[in-house]
């Protein structure tokens, strides 16, 4: 391991920073391309080892982008490499949505960036241009500049009501929005049960990030749960974002699951136990994942991801 190169991303192998996480056997490394992420020691063994084909490099560092701050286990590193494909059509528009989060006023024009190339799960350069290509001929931007490396971009009133579409409440039909405690002690439940139940029902598994809330709810997260099918709210640790996440979904109409460890299901608010809340154990997490995967199809049947 110490000959592995710590200036090169482990998933990408872009250039990336890499730092010891406190006393755990493991690593955060920041990526120009994937962001941050956590990696175990042994899951940066084992994936050293392991063949990624370029489409599954898009794959899973369009992924971690999307779920920053994820921890890549030996019990999950597979999931990375097996992560299913988005369509043409979902990469451009998650294109689409980065350049309109990156514009600062209608009609401004913004530089093209290299790091778009993740935000749309593309393979490389070559692919985010065609996107952009794509999204010009569909009338939504307009393309500037004669050459590559000056070229700007700018949102078009189509390109507009495109983006405000996909931010619609339930936009993102197959996604299960995860809100939980960021705890090491989770890492293992999320990444056997939890995640796995989801995607069993048909469903993609979405987890933003580790920061705290203090207090403030991130627009980020506010707008992928408008948009998600689903929420998973595990109330262990009894965090305050996890609380204001499921009230937000239930609000907005949105099917919430609850589920809790045991040693924190005693101190559950009395309104959640209401929701025949499911208890799990550490060590019985396949019963978990079993349990969870039947709730979800049970009131939504299955999903349209295909495994
Ligand atoms: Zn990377």
């Amino acid at each position: 391991m110490r000959t592995c190169d710590p200036s090169q991303c482990p998933i990408c192998k872009g250039t990336a920073k890499r730092f010891r996480k406190g006393n755990f056997d493991a690593y955060v490394v920041i990526c120009d391309r994937c962001g941050d992420f956590g990696i175990t020691d042994t899951a940066l063994v084992n994936i050293r080892g392991e063949y990624f084909s370029e489409r599954e490099i898009a794959n899973a560092s369009g992924w971690l982008r999307e779920n920053q701050g994820y921890e890549i286990t030996s019990y999950n590193a597979d999931g990375l490499k097996n992560i299913n494909p988005i369509s043409y059509s979902e990469r451009a528009d998650r294109l689409l949505r980065k350049i309109g989060k990156v514009t600062s006023f209608a009609g401004e024009e913004v530089k093209i960036d290299s790091s778009w190339i993740s935000s749309a799960w593309c393979a490389h350069e070559k692919e985010m241009r065609s996107l952009l290509n794509f999204l010009s001929e569909s009338d939504l931007v307009v393309v500037n500049g004669p050459l590559p490396e000056y070229q700007t971009v700018v949102v078009r009133p189509n390109g507009w009501m495109r983006i405000d579409d996909l931010s619609k409440v339930g936009s993102a039909g197959d996604q299960g929005f995860v809100a939980m405690w960021f705890d090491q002690s989770m890492s293992e439940a999320y990444a056997v049960a939890i995640s796995k139940a989801i995607a069993d029902a048909g469903y993609r598994p979405h987890r933003v990030d580790n920061r705290e809330h203090n207090g403030k709810i991130d627009d980020e997260i506010v707008s992928e749960i408008r948009k998600s099918r689903f929420v998973v709210a595990d109330f262990s640790g009894h965090r305050g974002g996890v609380y204001y996440e499921a009230g937000f979904a239930k609000c907005l109409g949105i099917e919430v699951f609850w589920t809790c460890r045991e040693d924190y299901f005693k101190e559950l608010h009395f309104d959640i136990r209401q929701y025949n809340c499911i208890e799990w154990k550490m060590n019985e997490l396949d019963e978990f994942r079993q349990r969870l995967r039947f709730r979800i199809e049970s009131v939504l049947g299955q999903g349209p991801v295909k495994k």
